[in-house]
């Protein structure tokens, strides 16, 4: 059997709340080792070991969390007795943390991100089958070299194009602008039908370099009669800003 190791990060997937109700949780709250117990079919997957780096809300990721997150990645996939990696993690920003591994990450080992849409006491949580999925995946020959993936409800995205485009449903996640998905799952059966043609992981010149820190970037968002008293503002603090345009990057004249 592959070795998988799953490294936990909090979210939803790890969130209590009231029981049987999927909403006014607590994200990073349970242990992933109590929610891999409600999935023995996984011991007939892989050798799982766990490792608890952070049990946060995604939204509390950040640069340095980022790198941590990476280092240990890339430790973990240095050793010869170890597979693949599945990393659980919050949806709100795991399109985020996905793409910044995506070029960082120094190893063609399976890099799989996964979480949940319901906290691990609704009804139904669907936190359970994702990590049964993402540890199949990560045990998957098919999956090597394809960049760092995320997989959601049966389906397989590559970081570099996924989105979260819904907050309710557990199928909250598309690759939009006509980019499809790598593939899909059915139960512990992987079917990858694309494979990530831009650079990735090892290929990436981002995955051979250190970095104690990044630059800070800044985020604006235009719409029309925006200020732009906001871009001084982030150009002051930010070593680079970033315009969020409309149709192909377009702005008004201030
Ligand atoms: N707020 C949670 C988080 O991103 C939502 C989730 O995990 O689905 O950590």
């Amino acid at each position: 059997m592959k070795n998988i190791v799953i490294i936990a990060t909090g979210g939803m997937i790890a969130g209590s709340g009231e029981a049987g109700r999927t909403t006014e949780y607590r994200a990073g709250t349970v242990a992933v080792a109590d929610i891999l117990k409600s999935v023995p079919q996984l011991g007939k997957l892989a050798n799982i070991e766990m490792i608890s780096l952070m049990s946060v809300d995604s939204n509390e990721m950040d640069e340095q969390k980022w790198l941590q997150l990476r280092e240990v990645i890339n430790q973990q996939a240095a050793r010869d007795d170890v597979d693949g990696i599945v990393v659980t993690h919050g949806t709100d920003t795991i399109e985020e943390t996905a793409y910044f591994l995506n070029l960082t990450v120094n190893t063609a080992k399976p890099v799989v991100l996964t979480g949940a849409m319901r906290p691990a006491t609704a009804t139904s949580a669907d936190g359970p089958f994702n990590i049964y999925q993402a540890v199949a995946l990560a045990a998957d020959d098919q999956t090597y070299d394809c960049g760092v993936v995320c997989l959601f409800s049966s389906t397989i995205y590559s970081a570099r194009d996924i989105a979260k485009i819904n907050n309710y449903k557990i199928d909250a996640f598309s690759s939009p602008n006509d980019h499809a998905a790598l593939g899909y799952m059915r139960d512990a059966e992987v079917f990858i039908t694309s494979r990530p043609v831009s650079k990735h992981t090892i290929h990436s010149k981002f995955s051979q370099l250190e970095y104690s820190t990044l630059p800070k970037v800044g985020v604006a968002v235009y719409y029309a009669g925006a200020p732009a008293e906001v871009l001084e503002r982030l150009g002051q603090d930010c070593d680079g800003l970033v315009v969020i345009g409309t149709g192909s990057g377009n702005y008004s004249q201030a």
